[in-house]
Formats: C-alpha cells, sequence, structure tokens
C-alpha cells in the first residue's frame, strides 16, 4: 500500500504537470495572481486593449515646427492609427488607485495641470508621471483667458510653465485653455511659453456618459477624449475611465499617447 502511494506520487511528479492537468485545468489552477495576469478584468474590462501601432516618424508639432508661426489649436489630431487620447484636467484625480489603473493597464494619459488646484497634490502626480501618465500645462489659476490681455495670459501659461520646471524638470509642450476659452492672444501668449499646441477636446466623458460636442457621435481615430475629474455628480473617475475604455474597445480603437503625436 504504502509502496504503491510512493509510486503513484513518484510517476505524478515525472509528469509535466500542466499535461497531467490538462490545459483548461492548469488555467483553473492558476489563481495565484490572477488580476496581474489580466489586469483588464479588475478594471472591469472583458478583454485587454490592443497594443497601441508604432507612433508616427514625424508628429503633428515634432520639433520642425517649433519656433515658426503659432500652436495650432486641435480637438483631434489627423491620424489613420486606431488610437484615440485619453486627458484629464485640473488635479482633482488623487485617488491612489487610479495611479494603480494607470500602472496596470499601461494607459498612456495625459495630465493638463493647474498650480492653485493640485496645491500640495503634486506628489500624486509624480507618482502619475511615474507610472506612464504624462503632465501638461493648465495654468496657474484656472481662470477663463479669453478677453484678457495679452500680458496677464502669458502670466497665467508661462508662469505655470515655471512651476511644472521646478517641481518636475519638464518643459510642457501642450496647454489646454480652463474651460477651453482661448482667443488669439491665448494662442500668442502659449507660443511665448514654448507650447507647440493648444489641446482642447472632441469628446467629453462627463457623469451622463461621453459627449460630442461636434462631429460624429462615436469614436473616432484620432479624437481627444476628456475625463471630466469632478466625481460630486455620478461615477468615480475610474469608473468613468473604464466607460470610456469599453467605448474605445468597442470601436476597435486603443490609447495611444498625445505627445507621440502632437
Ligand atoms: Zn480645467
Amino acid at each position: 500500500m504504502l509502496a504503491a502511494a510512493v509510486l503513484l506520487s513518484g510517476c505524478a511528479q515525472s509528469v509535466d504537470p500542466i499535461e497531467r492537468l490538462g490545459k483548461k485545468a492548469a488555467q483553473r489552477v492558476r489563481p495565484h495572481d490572477p488580476a496581474g495576469e489580466r489586469p483588464y478584468r479588475r478594471w472591469g474590462l472583458a478583454a485587454p486593449l490592443p497594443p497601441p501601432p508604432e507612433p508616427p516618424t514625424r508628429p503633428l508639432t515634432g520639433s520642425a515646427g517649433r519656433g515658426y508661426g503659432l500652436p495650432p489649436v486641435v480637438d483631434h489630431v489627423p491620424t489613420r492609427d486606431r488610437v484615440v487620447f485619453l486627458t484629464y484636467d485640473d488635479g482633482a484625480e488623487r485617488d491612489p488607485r487610479f495611479v494603480d489603473m494607470v500602472r496596470e493597464l499601461r494607459l498612456p494619459v495625459t495630465m493638463f495641470l493647474t498650480d492653485s488646484v493640485v496645491g500640495p497634490g503634486y506628489g500624486h502626480f509624480a507618482r502619475l508621471r511615474s507610472v506612464g501618465a504624462t503632465i501638461q500645462n493648465h495654468t496657474l489659476d484656472h481662470i477663463s483667458l479669453r478677453g484678457l490681455p495679452h500680458a496677464g495670459q502669458r502670466a497665467e501659461i508661462c508662469g505655470q510653465q515655471d512651476k511644472l520646471r521646478s517641481r518636475f524638470g519638464l518643459r510642457p509642450r501642450l496647454f489646454r485653455p480652463p474651460y477651453g476659452t482661448y482667443d488669439t492672444a491665448t494662442v500668442r501668449a502659449a507660443a511665448d511659453c514654448g507650447i507647440t499646441a493648444v489641446v482642447l477636446w472632441r469628446a467629453s466623458m462627463g457623469p451622463a456618459g461621453l459627449t460630442y460636442p461636434h462631429g460624429p457621435h462615436r469614436l473616432v481615430p484620432g479624437d481627444i477624449i476628456a475625463v471630466d475629474p469632478d466625481e460630486s455628480l455620478g461615477p468615480t473617475l475610474r469608473e468613468r475611465t473604464t466607460r470610456v475604455l469599453r467605448r474605445v474597445r468597442e470601436q476597435g480603437l486603443t490609447v495611444g499617447r498625445l505627445e507621440d503625436y502632437l
């Protein structure tokens, strides 16, 4: 009896355990880190996002265009790549789990930061940056710039360039005007401060889902999406991001890095 048991276990050890259990069973007995293997499930997605394509070798506002003319104002990037871009404003996303989401899903998100809103929260954005987010300019004080004198607009934009340089050692190239309002003085001031593109959005994810101020009422390649960080009216930032990602997948798209295209 004892000899048979020894013989059996000895025999079992000599066979590849995956072969022995069959592939399905092997999948069932790999629960040690199921979320680690399939982080998309942890974040409410049925399947992973497709990997982004190789970014263009010549971005729209690449170095060749710098220093010449005014920066373009964009809410959409002309590209045939099946990518859209996820952007966030205002320093409201201080939830540490959002950092986990960005890291685990490898989301190349762009954060537009306002100094007076971020306040003591710069450490959070340093963490986001360390997991792959990029940081861009959203003014010092989040005032509506349209109609202000050039000098005042310049102070708001260049002032935040200075803050981001001292906090992160960065020279942001992208700027989003608060509330999406701007005029020609804004674009000139942005150019003065080293900005190469003024970034608006074509789709916005708010409490009621995705809305499109103009153009097709679905996501198309090159769309810039603003995820509203205000959690006081409805789903959390993470849930909103999940909802956007589901729509991105439904349209056969994935998330690209805005800075690779602009
Ligand atoms: Zn804002």
